[in-house]
C-alpha cells in the first residue's frame, strides 16, 4: 500500500544519543505493507490462535498476496468483510461481526485466542473493536480469550502489527511472583532459533525463560519486577514499554544476527545476570567458531558489493551493521521507516561511521537517488522489487528476512546467504 503525505526532507542528530551519524528525515509518499502483515509469521507462531481482520476486500486481497501460498493450507486467519451497506454507515456493523464471531467458534472449537485486527475501513467507520471483544468475551462465557488490535495502514507499517499484537496481550500477561526473577526474550522467532537459545542460556543457568509471542497464545509468560527483557526483534518497542510499566527491566543490546551480533546479544543478558563472561566465551566457542567456518565463503561473495535498504521491516539497521562488519559489503543508503532510539541506541553505535540512514520516506526523491548509486542489491518491499529489477537492479524482499529464521550462530551463513543468492542468479544469467 502507498500512503501520501506532504513531501519534506531534513537532516538532524539525534538527540542524546551515542552516535554521531546524521540522520535524513524525510515525510511523503511511502510504500510499505500495513501491519496486517505481522499475521503471516503471528498465525503460525501462536498455534491456538486465530486472526479476524474486519476489513474490506483490499486487506483480504492484502493478506492473500502476503501470506501467499499459505492462505490454500487450513487457516488460522480470515476476514469479516464490512460491505458497502456498513461503510456508508446504513448498517450495524457490530450485530454482523458478532454472526461471524459466533459462526467461527461454532465451527472451530480448537480457537483458543481471537484476535479482532483492525484496519483502515474498520477504523474510518468507526468500529470499536476493544468493546466488541469485551462484548464478544462475556458472551463466549470466557471459552476463548478475545483481544482487539489495530494492523490498519493509517496506524501501523509491515512489522508494527506484530508490536500491536503483543501490546494487546501484556494486560493478560500474569503477574511474576516477589522475589522471583525470570528472562522474558520479547519479539517472534522461529521454534527452532528459541530451542538453540534456550539451549544456551540453560548452558549459562539463566532462567526461567520465556518467549513473547508464545507458542500457544494460551501459555502466557509471567512479568513482573523480578523480569529482565530482552529484545529478539527491533519493532516491539510499544510492547517493551508496556511490559516495563508491569516493573519489567530492559536490557540494552545488540540484536542477534550474525555472529558478532548473537555474541553480544548474549553477553548482554549474562552480565545482568551476573554470569562471567568468561562462560560466555566458553559456552558459545563451538558454535561461533562453526558459524565463522560457514560465513567465509559468503564473505568471499559478498565483500566489496554495494547494498542499499529501502525502509520497510526495521531489520535495516541490524542487518546493515551485519552486511558491513562481517561480510564486508559497502552499505549505500539505509533506510528505516521510524527509528526507536529506545531498542536501537546499541546498534547504531556499530554502523560504519559514514553509513548514511535515512528516517521515513519520500519514496520518488529515495528511488532517483537509488537509480542514480544503482547499488549491487537493494532490500526492499515486494511492491517495489519487480519494478527496479525491471530495470536491471537486484533486489532482495524484505517480507523473506522477517520470516525467515536468521537470528543466532547457526543462522549466520543462512542470513549471508540470502543476500549471495540474488547476485549469483543474476550472475548466472550474465546480467
Ligand atoms: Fe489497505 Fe488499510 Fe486494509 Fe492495510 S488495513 S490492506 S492499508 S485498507
Amino acid at each position: 500500500m502507498t500512503e501520501t503525505a506532504s513531501s519534506s526532507s531534513t537532516t538532524a542528530h539525534p538527540a542524546g544519543s551515542s552516535s554521531a551519524l546524521p540522520i535524513r528525515q524525510e515525510r511523503g509518499e511511502r510504500q510499505a505493507f500495513c501491519g496486517l502483515s505481522g499475521i503471516v509469521w503471528l498465525h503460525r507462531k501462536m498455534q491456538d490462535s486465530f486472526f479476524l481482520v474486519v476489513g474490506s476486500r483490499t486487506c483480504a486481497h492484502m493478506m492473500q498476496s502476503a501470506a501467499g501460498v499459505m492462505i490454500f493450507a487450513e487457516p488460522r486467519f480470515g476476514t469479516a468483510l464490512l460491505q458497502d451497506r456498513d461503510l456508508a454507515g446504513l448498517a450495524d456493523a457490530n450485530d454482523e461481526l458478532d454472526r461471524v464471531v459466533r459462526e467461527l467458534l461454532a465451527r472451530r472449537p480448537d480457537i483458543g485466542t481471537l484476535f479482532l485486527v483492525a484496519t483502515c475501513p474498520s477504523e474510518v467507520i468507526k468500529l470499536d473493536l476493544d468493546t466488541a471483544a469485551a462484548r464478544l468475551q462475556q458472551s463466549h462465557n470466557g471459552r476463548v480469550r478475545i483481544l482487539a488490535y489495530s494492523g490498519s495502514g493509517l496506524d501501523t507499517s509491515f512489522t508494527q502489527g506484530e508490536d500491536t499484537c503483543l501490546q494487546a496481550l501484556v494486560p493478560h500477561l500474569p503477574e511474576l511472583p516477589a522475589m522471583e526473577r525470570s528472562l522474558l526474550v520479547v519479539g517472534s522467532l522461529a521454534d527452532v532459533v528459541e530451542d538453540q537459545f534456550k539451549r544456551l542460556f540453560d548452558k549459562l543457568g539463566i532462567g526461567p525463560l520465556h518467549f513473547l509471542p508464545p507458542r500457544r497464545a494460551a501459555d502466557l509468560p509471567p512479568v513482573g519486577p523480578g523480569t529482565f527483557l530482552i529484545a529478539a526483534q527491533p519493532f516491539v518497542g510499544e510492547t517493551i514499554d508496556a511490559l516495563r510499566e508491569r516493573g519489567a527491566h530492559l536490557i540494552a543490546a545488540p540484536f542477534p544476527l550474525g555472529i558478532q551480533g548473537t555474541r553480544a546479544w548474549l553477553h548482554a543478558v549474562a552480565a545482568a545476570w551476573g554470569v562471567a563472561p568468561e562462560l560466555v566465551d566458553e559456552v558459545i566457542a563451538a558454535p561461533a567458531a562453526r558459524a565463522e567456518t560457514a560465513l567465509a565463503r559468503y564473505r568471499e561473495q559478498l565483500s566489496g558489493k554495494r547494498v542499499s535498504f529501502l525502509p520497510d521491516s526495521q531489520l535495516e539497521i541490524p542487518l546493515g551493521r551485519f552486511l558491513a562488519r562481517e561480510c564486508g559489503m559497502q552499505l549505500g543508503e539505509l533506510g528505516v521507516p521510524y527509528l526507536d532510539r529506545r531498542l536501537m541506541e546499541p546498534e547504531l553505535a556499530l554502523l560504519p561511521a559514514n553509513t548514511r540512514l535515512t528516517e521515513g520516506q519520500d519514496l520518488e526523491p529515495q528511488l532517483e537517488r537509488l537509480r542514480a548509486e544503482r547499488p549491487d542489491i537493494t532490500v526492499c518491499g515486494l511492491g517495489l522489487a519487480n519494478p527496479l529489477e525491471a530495470e536491471g537492479l537486484t533486489t532482495k524482499w524484505a517480507i523473506e528476512l522477517v520470516f525467515t529464521p536468521i537470528q543466532g550462530f547457526d543462522q549466520a551463513a543462512d542470513l549471508a546467504e540470502l543476500f549471495a543468492r540474488p547476485l549469483n542468479r543474476r550472475q548466472r544469467l550474465g546480467f
